[in-house]
Parts: C-alpha cells; structure tokens; sequence
C-alpha cells in the first residue's frame, strides 16, 4: 500500500463516513498514524440523498472527497480499498490493493439496506443508500413518466405513475413528501399532455404509525402533512413481494406499481474474519463495550452503525444516526491517545440531541429532548442543521443557493437522465456499480 514505517502507532479506519471521518479527524494531530481506507473517495452525506432522488439536488453537493477532509496532516493517509478481511491473529487487513499491518483497527464501514432475505423486492426493487443508487432512483422516475406519455393502455400508463415506498422511517417519509411536490409543482408544467393528476404516491408501513422512533405527536404531523401533500399512506400493512410491477402485502391491498422503493431496513455492513457469531448482534452488527471495543478483541473497535453498545438506555443499542457515529468516532479517538499515553480509557455516554424529518416546504417535525415543534420553524430548524452537519464549505453554499431557489421559483432543476437506468438491467447494474 506503500505507507511508511512510523515510530508512532498505526490506527487503520475502515470507512470514511460519519464515524471514520469524525475519529480521523480526531486523530490527526496526535501521536498516531492514521491510514483510512474506504471504497469510494468520497464521504456520502446520506440525509439528502432523497434530495438526489427527486432532482432537488447535484449527486455531487452531498459529496465530499475524503483526501481533502484530511489535507496537510503529515501522519494521514488515505488509500481507496475495499476491505475484504480481517486477520485479527496476525493483525492484518486484506483488501483489493493488498495487506497492511495495524496496530489498532476501527471498523466503521456504516450499513446497507436489507432486504430480510426477499430476492423479488432485492432484484425488482429500489434502494436509496448510495449516490449511484440515488441516480437510478432518479433516472427510473423520470424515465416513468416519459415511457407514461407513450402508452395508450391506461393501466400501464397508471402503473408507471404509482410509486410505493416501503417504509415509514424519516427516509421513507422524506421521499414521499418530495415525490408529492414534484407531483403537484413540477409534472403539470413538464407534461402539460399527460394527466398527472392520476399519479400515486403510497407510502407503506408495517406498524400502527409513522416515525415510529419520534413521538407520537411527530408521528401523527407528519402524517397529516403527507395526506395535505396527496401521499396515501398505508399503516399496518406488510410488503411482502414484488415482482417488477405488482406489489404483494400481507393483506388483500395491492398495487400495480413500476417503482417500488425499499426504505424498510438496514443491516450492518460486516467484514470476513469478524463475522464469527459471538461478535454478531441482530442486524448483523458488531457487539461492542463502552469503550467500542469488539467484545473479545482488545485492539478491534467498531463505531457508527457498524457497532452494538448495549446499555440500560439503549438495550439494542444506539440508533442507526449520524450523530451516534460522529459522537462515538470523537470519544473513540480519545480513547485511543488514552490508550496509546496508557491512560485508562473513557466509557461512551450518547447525548441525545434529538431528532428530526422534514415532509416538505414549510413542513418538518422536530423531537429536541426537551421540547418538540412541528411546521415552518421546524422546516428551517432542519434545513440549518442539515447545513451545518454537511461537510465542505462549496457544499454547504450549493446546497443554500439549490434550496433557496428551490423554494423561490417551485422548481428543481436536476431532474435529468444522465445515466438511464433499464429495469431489467437492474440486477447487473447494481453489481456493476458496487454500491
Ligand atoms: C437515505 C438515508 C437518510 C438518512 N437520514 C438521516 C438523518 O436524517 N439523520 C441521521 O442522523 N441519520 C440519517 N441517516 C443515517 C446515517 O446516514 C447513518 O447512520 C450514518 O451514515 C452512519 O455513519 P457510519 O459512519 O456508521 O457509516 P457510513 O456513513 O455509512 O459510512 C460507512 C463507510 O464505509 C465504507 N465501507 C463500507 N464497507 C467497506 C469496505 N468493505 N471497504 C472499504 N470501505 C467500506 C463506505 O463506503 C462508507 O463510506 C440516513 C441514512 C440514509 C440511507
């Protein structure tokens, strides 16, 4: 890999998102050597990708290329490799441009969606995780509503205007609401000769409310905001297969549908040589103490969504977020100089600063620990924080001048199909991308 020899010890990152971003930052200026390696050469800014999806935003404005996250620190390096195993006896990592020693290694390889074993909905279905699959959502959209306006047979022309989102997380909420706008401000104008009217947007959820993580009076806004917007949204009801065109549940309902997205579960990404079942939680994430240390394993740490802490508040641990990963990526990189000066380490305490979704324009639900709002001022809590959390100041300016002249002018811009997506290339496709 040719890294050099350092006096100082070695920390291998494995994943430059949330968490491996935070801790090497947390590093650099200490006693250490710290090599990232990661798949991409960029950190993915997962809250907005839906953004991407709807062409409300660049692919490019919620990305942000990891070597410059980390320029000019002299014990820094980054290598683009995708980690295929761990050797935890002989203290080394195989990856596709070869092996590298560590000293201490941090597994923060994040999770992907899972689709609990369903190969119908995993081969026919969408997913919304990564930047390309973000582009195939988007591409599929909008090649939808092209292919609508060539077929006279009016069931087909129904069926590739129903989208189902599976999923009543803040992703699936989130996309729904977009889907809605782009319904109501954007298709008449695009498709004067088509009648939008009749498009569909579902939104499926397996339990009794929507937002099941926020309160119940989150739950219920965010609900009433998506019926304002036109989304159906479906509660206690279970997909339980697709098959390209129709949507099977586990009750009489179904729809006839061309796009289905799946935004109903995720699963740890784990990695050979860790994947042993006394490390292994449900999901497939990886058992950790307080001080993110793999149970077992002294110098092996998982953070972010990788990782499990069972405590008394959190008994399946932290939530899969952003802010657990960052948080537990600073304390992690405390820890290590604690461990490297032989200093005892400090257990991990999560501050909850709440959480929160937006449905649309003027619409957003917010769940800070002490109080809770919904509405206008909550749509502007969500923008400012999203803002603030984005890495790269170009970014952050982009993404203001994209939403402000969103909001003005009703529009956005980036609905374009620069990469068709063909469905029945989809398997392929993904394979091909390596999302
Ligand atoms: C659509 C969507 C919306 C979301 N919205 C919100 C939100 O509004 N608020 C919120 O708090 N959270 C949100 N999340 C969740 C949040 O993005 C995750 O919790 C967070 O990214 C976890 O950070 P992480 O560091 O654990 O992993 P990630 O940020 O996923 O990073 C993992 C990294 O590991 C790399 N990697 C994985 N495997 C390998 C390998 N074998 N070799 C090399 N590199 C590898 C990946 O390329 C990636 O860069 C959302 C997620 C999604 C998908």
């Amino acid at each position: 890999m040719n890294i050099p020899q350092s006096s100082y010890p070695r920390v291998v990152i494995v994943g430059g998102g949330f968490g491996g971003i935070a801790l090497a930052k947390k590093l650099s200026k200490k006693e250490a050597q710290v090599v990232l390696l990661d798949k991409h050469n960029y950190h993915n800014f997962q809250p907005l990708l839906y953004q991407v999806s709807t062409g409300g935003l660049e692919p490019d404005s919620i990305a942000y290329p990891i070597r410059k996250v980390l320029q000019g620190y002299p014990n820094f390096f980054f290598r683009l490799a995708q980690v295929q195993e761990v050797k935890t006896d002989t203290k080394r990592i195989k990856t596709n441009i070869g092996e590298i020693f560590y000293d201490y290694l941090v597994v923060a390889t994040g999770s992907e969606t899972n689709f609990f074993g369903n190969k119908g909905i995993e081969s026919k279905g969408m997913a919304m995780k990564t930047i390309p699959q973000s582009l195939n959502l988007r591409s599929l959209i909008l090649e939808n509503f092209e292919q609508a306006l060539l077929t006279d047979d009016l069931h087909e022309r129904d069926a590739l205007m129903n989208f189902v989102i599976v999923g009543g997380g803040p992703t699936g909420v989130e996309l729904a609401g977009a889907l809605a706008e782009i319904k109501k401000g954007i298709l008449p104008k695009d498709y004067p000769d088509l009648d939008t009217r009749r498009a569909q947007i579902n939104l499926v959820q397996g339990g009794d409310r929507i937002l099941p993580a926020m309160s119940q009076q989150a739950s219920e806004k965010a609900e009433k905001f998506l019926e304002e917007l036109g989304v159906h949204v479906w509660k206690n009801i279970r997909v339980t297969d697709y098959d390209g065109k129709r949507v099977s549940t586990n009750t009489k309902t179904i729809f006839d549908a061309e796009t289905l997205v799946w935004a109903a579960g995720v699963k740890a990404v784990g990695l050979k040589g860790l994947d042993a079942e006394e490390f292994l939680c449900r999901g497939n994430r990886l058992r950790v103490n307080e001080f993110h240390q793999i149970v077992g394993l002294e110098d092996v740490f998982a953070i972010g969504d990788v990782a499990q802490m069972e405590t008394e508040e959190f008994p399946h641990g932290h939530p899969m977020m952003a802010q657990p990963a960052i948080q537990q990526g600073r304390n992690l990189g405390d820890n290590l100089v604690r461990l490297i000066e032989n200093k005892p380490m400090k257990p991990f305490v999560y501050k909850d600063k709440g959480s929160m979704a937006t449905v649309g324009r003027n619409k957003a639900v917010v769940d800070m620990p002490k109080f809770r709002f919904q509405g206008v001022f909550a749509w502007f809590v969500w923008m400012f924080v999203h803002l603030y959390f984005l890495i790269g100041f170009r970014n952050r300016v982009v993404v203001f001048i994209n939403w402000v002249y969103n909001y003005i002018r009703f529009d956005r811009e980036a609905r374009l199909i620069i990469r068709p997506f063909k469905k029945q290339n989809r398997v392929e496709r993904d394979t091909l991308m390596q999302d």
